[in-house]
């Protein structure tokens, strides 16, 4: 990915930084996009995933949705010229105050995870004389095949509704004047590469959607959520997540009713691959047992493999010959889960050589904390 001309620009730069290649990531929202054009399918983008301002207006640019977890979200989906009418609002705890901002902004749907949610919604609407939309965030009982720190649809995760409580949502959705129903919506948790999970879902939302509608409800908005994996193994050789195949399984097993659309929820499948955080080794360490690089970047600015043990590809972008040593790659961060990765074949390395983290551009920067009293880093863009 890195060409010698972008190396050499890199070794006059503080590091460290996030880059960003921009013609990725607008190669990855072209797939994303004409894959779902094919089916009329809705997009939004999940904006936890990345909401540096370039990259938020690169996906904008694209028309489409965004997908929020925060009313700051909403906030800066609607700063970034995102429409509105494509706003939809999820989160387990959204306060009064995140609900109000969302009311006032009239967006799209609100994703409600439980029975209370409804009632307070309606409370809010009521006293500012409107109708909000809602859907209902169904947790389906899917296993998502995926890490159990990422997994959100299973019925001891805390998202969503469970089957069991149906009923109360629909006693719920009668005694609600100020919500409007629009459909079921279903998160069922991230790094998805295993395309029969999400036969499994659709199977769910089938069932689902029935069930709505026998009890009277008119469903309209499926909304299937995100989740869809990359290959972080393999960001070169494989750096865009199968959108065919993603779009086609829903196209297929997805049983849509006349008048109904389907929607989708997509964050690190867009952003993903576009993003590396660039680093230095500051000292190289060779123990008896262990050789450590210890980098200028740590947890403060790609928490991932600390926090879902995530793996990383790491490349040594100084060093042309082959991978000899095995290091644990290191931050320098005062706490000993501060490691990328343990055993890493490596050229020999030295101090002042750039590293390369790879498919950086999700959950990355957005996770960046200030711990250690450390600087917020910068972002470095290609054309
Ligand atoms: C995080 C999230 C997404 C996006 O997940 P990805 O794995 O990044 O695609 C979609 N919907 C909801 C409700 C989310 O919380």
């Amino acid at each position: 990915m890195f060409t010698t001309d972008t190396t050499n620009k890199f070794k006059d730069l503080e590091t460290p930084f996030y880059y960003y290649d921009m013609g990725i990531l607008r190669q990855t929202l072209e797939a994303c996009t004409n894959a779902s054009a094919k089916y009329g399918f809705h997009v939004h983008y999940a904006m936890k995933a990345n909401f540096n301002p370039k990259v938020l207006d690169m996906i904008q640019s694209f028309g489409v949705g965004a997908d929020c977890v925060s009313g700051n979200e909403v906030k800066a989906a609607i700063d970034h010229g995102f429409d509105k009418g494509k706003v939809v609002f999820a989160g387990v705890g959204k306060s009064d105050k995140e609900i109000n901002f969302a009311l006032d902004a009239d967006i799209f749907c609100f994703n409600v995870e439980s029975v209370q949610e409804l009632h307070i919604i309606n409370d809010l609407a009521k006293a500012k004389n409107k109708k909000a939309n809602v859907a209902i965030r169904i947790n389906p009982n899917v296993d998502a095949h995926t890490h159990h720190f990422i997994t959100t649809g299973l019925d001891e995760n805390k998202f969503g509704v469970n089957i069991w409580q149906l009923p109360d949502v629909a006693n719920a959705l009668r005694e609600c004047p100020n919500l409007q129903f629009l459909g079921i919506h279903f998160h069922i948790g991230s790094q998805i590469t295993d395309m029969e999970v999400y036969k499994s879902l659709c199977t769910r939302i089938n069932e689902m959607q029935d069930w709505f509608e026998d009890h009277g409800f008119p469903v309209k908005v499926l909304n299937t959520g995100g989740g869809l994996g990359v290959d972080y193994h393999n960001p070169d050789t494989n750096g865009m997540a199968d959108f065919e195949s993603y779009f086609e399984v829903f196209k297929n097993f997805l049983n849509v009713k006349p008048g109904q659309e389907v929607h989708f929820e997509l964050g690190r499948a867009m952003v993903a691959q576009s993003g590396s955080l660039i680093s230095r080794v500051l000292y190289v360490k060779n123990g008896q047992k262990k050789n450590f690089l210890i980098l200028d970047a740590g947890m403060t600015e790609l928490i991932r493999p600390m926090l879902y043990q995530a793996y990383h590809d790491i490349e040594n972008l100084s060093q042309e010959s082959k991978p000899s040593i095995k290091y644990d790659v290191v931050g320098p961060i005062c706490e000993s889960t501060d490691c990328f990765r343990k055993d890493v074949d490596l050229p020999e390395s030295f101090r002042g050589d750039l590293i390369a983290i790879r498919t950086a551009g999700a959950y990355a920067e957005v996770m960046a904390s200030g711990y250690n009293l450390r600087d917020k880093v910068q972002s470095v863009y290609s054309a």
